[in-house]
């Protein structure tokens, strides 16, 4: 079996597949035009698609481009289940919403982040309240972000982080660089002072597509950690909670949690899944981030870096510039057949696995 042709090289061909195999298999569509462009002026959109009742009070959820470039893998996934026909095969009084590109400025422009530097995945937080601290980061902030971006700077920065490792532990570098900042809007994993154009769309779409419903299962396609292919369940409930207990029964035990220590996801501030449940009072919510390996985590935080520093100091546009953004393509997409069909199987299974909990009970 050939799922390759699934997959998209740009934003603009994986939404023109995505919106083709929605209709043909029968979906609502809505769409939600982005104030930004594309790198060749394109228009930048989300799209929803809802197949199934129109009154299910049971619904599968899946998102791609939570993080931007990530969403080359849950858009080859969201498209092939509509264009393969197995959206239309939903277990009776259950409907399915695909949400493609909730991050389209990033996909488009091969980005992590949205239009305003902020990891859409750390925007959740209060931002009435005082935000979570991260000093660790702070410190760490001129080595991860240097002004300049040749041999020697990577070189020189890249041993503060390896002496930091070298004191600390490698899992604890990760987690003082991803867990969460929200002091420094030109760093890595910056949370935002206020509620991003993805996160009000997201929530505007829960309360227009969702509003009646009693039982949701999340599935948030990302990429870019632990082993090449390998889909991680990754639990959005915390210990000891029904909401864990639910993903335990539903995956059989195969799954991870970033709260116990199992997952190969620091612990984070201000994910989506908390502002979705917040949103969401009225149903009984099971989610999972479906988490692919690319390639090693030292390679994708140096193009993180790298594209970070482009877009802060460089020209996208520049050879210097394209050869970055190959680099952070293929740090979040591995554009290869074996590793889009190890995507797609797991992810099949897992939104079986979804259907079927979602009506156990
Ligand atoms: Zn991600």
């Amino acid at each position: 079996m050939t799922v390759s042709p699934y997959f998209s090289a740009t934003y603009a061909e994986a939404r023109a597949k995505f919106l083709e195999a929605a209709r043909s298999a029968g979906a609502r569509l809505a769409h939600y035009r982005n104030p930004g462009r594309g790198p060749d002026g394109e228009e930048l959109y989300t799209d929803t698609a809802w197949v199934g009742p129109a009154d299910a009070e049971r619904v599968l959820l899946s998102i791609s481009a939570t993080h931007g470039v990530e969403g080359f893998c849950g858009s080859g996934v969201q498209v092939g289940w509509h264009e393969s026909g197995l959206s239309k095969d939903l277990p009776k009084g259950t409907a399915a919403l695909t949400i493609h590109a909730i991050n389209p400025y990033g996909f488009a422009w091969l980005r992590r982040v949205t239009e305003d530097n902020v990891d859409l995945n750390r925007n959740f937080v209060d931002h009435a309240k005082d935000h979570p601290s991260n000093p660790a980061y702070a410190a760490l902030h001129p080595a991860i972000c240097p002004r300049g971006w040749d041999g020697t700077d990577i070189a020189e920065t890249g041993a503060v982080l390896d002496a930091y490792a070298g004191e600390h532990g490698a899992f604890a570098l990760q987690t003082a660089m991803t867990a969460g900042q929200y002091t420094h809007p030109d760093g890595l994993f910056y949370g935002g002072k206020a509620l991003t154009w993805p996160a009000k769309t997201l929530l505007e779409i829960l309360k227009r597509e969702l509003a009646g419903i009693r039982r949701l299962a999340i599935i948030d396609y990302h990429t870019g950690l632990g082993p090449r292919g390998f889909g991680e369940r990754i639990c959005v409930h915390a210990p000891g909670s029904p909401g864990l207990a639910r993903v335990e029964s539903w995956y059989g035990g195969d799954f991870t949690s970033t709260a116990l220590g199992s997952s190969s996801s620091a612990e984070l501030t201000g994910v989506n899944s908390e502002g979705m449940i917040a949103a969401l009072p009225h149903a009984q919510v099971t989610g999972v981030v479906l988490e692919y390996g690319t390639q090693p985590i030292d390679a994708v935080i140096l193009a993180l870096r790298a594209d970070n520093w482009l877009h802060a100091h460089g020209d996208p546009a520049s050879a210097k510039g394209r050869a970055i953004k190959a680099q952070i393509r293929d740090a979040f997409y591995q554009d290869a057949d074996d590793w889009k069909l190890m995507v797609w199987e797991r992810a099949i299974e897992t939104q079986r696995l979804a259907l079927k909990g979602l009506n156990q009970g």
